[in-house]
């Protein structure tokens, strides 16, 4: 739902040492760590709507549907 909005969506690797909060994934709705390398994804059109995703959710968001 979130993404396919949006035309396009930037994908940023957070290495571990940048990541000091604790996020919760969109795709498994689970949390993702402090120091925990993970991806940001942010829609150009709303970067407002960037969203921490693990890594392996976000490769697998596709086939959820
Ligand atoms: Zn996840």
């Amino acid at each position: 739902m979130w993404n396919g909005l949006y035309g396009t969506v930037e994908v940023r690797r957070v290495q571990p040492y940048e990541a000091n909060k604790v996020y919760v994934c969109p795709g498994c709705h689970q949390h993702i760590p402090k120091g925990t390398g993970h991806l940001v994804c942010v829609p150009s059109d709303a970067p407002d709507l960037r969203r921490h995703w693990h890594k392996g959710c976000w490769e697998r968001r596709d086939r959820r549907t």
